[in-house]
């Protein structure tokens, strides 16, 4: 069997094009325009890049962009008070710190001050807890693009064998929550998991979100399983040329896209998803902020 290769970035634009057709509406009916706020503090390089493209895509969406860059040396007392601002301003309906912070920085003090119904990383402890209990959350944007393409995939996933390879609070967990609310019968596997690779190949839905390059072969793979690779891992690349490096997932595509019935290919795959449901989470905030129904589909 080849799989089918689910096209992360077709899918991704599609949502950003909902979100568009949504902002207008929004701005024609009812004045209102979505605002993201993104706060980058210090000058990590892989940061700069993620909150340029995160300022630009939310532009292309209609919706307006605040971004706030502070030096390294932001006290943690500074960084607190623009986040009560940014709290108390009706035009930002998204807050987004972006991690990781300096080593000064208290990082759960700091997300846990962000308002809960602006938290579109849907890291705040009340959504944690929310997302927990069946009630209506905030999100972490890469599960929700990863749940996004598994229901467009299968329609429903009720009662499905899903592995999560994982337990991070950014990924494996709330993605792991996620399924269970959709009724999979859900394990998350671990640094300690014994026997890893039966456990993979109980998986009718196996997500990696590991970190290791090409940790998880074919033969970990269920026949006909959907593969969500959430793994980004630069490694070196000498075929394209002295010093080359390249992307790759958790999962060893080569062998594993002859296994599975369905799977998300690095780059573009879940990538281009994490930002296309930030953009979503934005929307999600701001039409609950004035009571107005929520956007259909892109929410959880
Ligand atoms: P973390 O490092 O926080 O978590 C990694 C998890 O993998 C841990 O739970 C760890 O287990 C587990 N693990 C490590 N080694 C093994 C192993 N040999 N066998 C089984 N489990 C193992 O990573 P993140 O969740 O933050 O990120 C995971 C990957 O996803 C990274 O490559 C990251 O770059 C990528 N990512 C991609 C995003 C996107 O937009 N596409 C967004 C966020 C992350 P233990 O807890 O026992 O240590």
């Amino acid at each position: 069997m080849t799989a089918r290769i689910i096209d992360g970035k077709a899918f991704a634009a599609d949502i950003r094009g909902r979100v568009a057709e949504q902002v207008v509406a929004l701005k024609a009916d009812h004045g209102i325009t979505p605002g993201l706020a993104v706060v980058l503090v210090g000058e990590d390089p892989a940061s700069q890049v993620y909150v340029r493209s995160k300022g630009r895509m939310t532009v292309e969406v209609g919706m307006n962009s605040y971004s706030h860059r502070l030096d390294a040396g932001t006290s943690q007392q500074e960084l607190l008070a623009l986040i009560e601002d940014l709290n108390r301003d009706p035009a930002v309906h998204g807050i987004l710190v972006q991690l990781p912070l300096p080593d000064h920085l208290d990082e759960s003090l700091v997300i846990n001050a962000i308002a809960p119904e602006k938290d579109v990383d849907g890291f705040h402890i009340s959504n944690v807890g929310r997302l927990a209990t069946g009630q209506k959350a905030m999100v972490p944007c890469t599960p929700l693009g990863c749940l996004m393409m598994l229901r467009d995939h299968h329609g429903s996933l009720s009662g499905l064998d899903a592995v999560v390879v994982g337990r991070s609070n950014i990924v494996g967990k709330p993605m792991a929550q996620l399924l269970l609310r959709d009724s999979c019968t859900v394990t998350i596997a671990h640094s300690r998991t014994r026997d890893l690779p039966a456990v993979c190949r109980r998986a009718d839905i196996l997500v990696a979100a590991v970190g290791r390059p090409e940790m998880i072969p074919g033969d970990w793979v269920k026949e006909g399983a959907t593969v969500i690779d959430v793994g980004i891992n630069r490694i070196p690349a000498p075929e394209r040329g002295e010093g080359k490096t390249r992307l790759v997932g958790d999962v060893d595509f080569a062998s594993a896209v002859e296994r599975a019935g369905a799977i998300t290919p690095v780059p573009g795959g879940v990538g281009p998803m994490t930002i296309a449901c930030l953009l979503a989470n934005t929307l999600t905030a701001c039409c609950r902020e004035n009571g107005l129904p929520e956007p259909e589909g892109l929410t959880a």
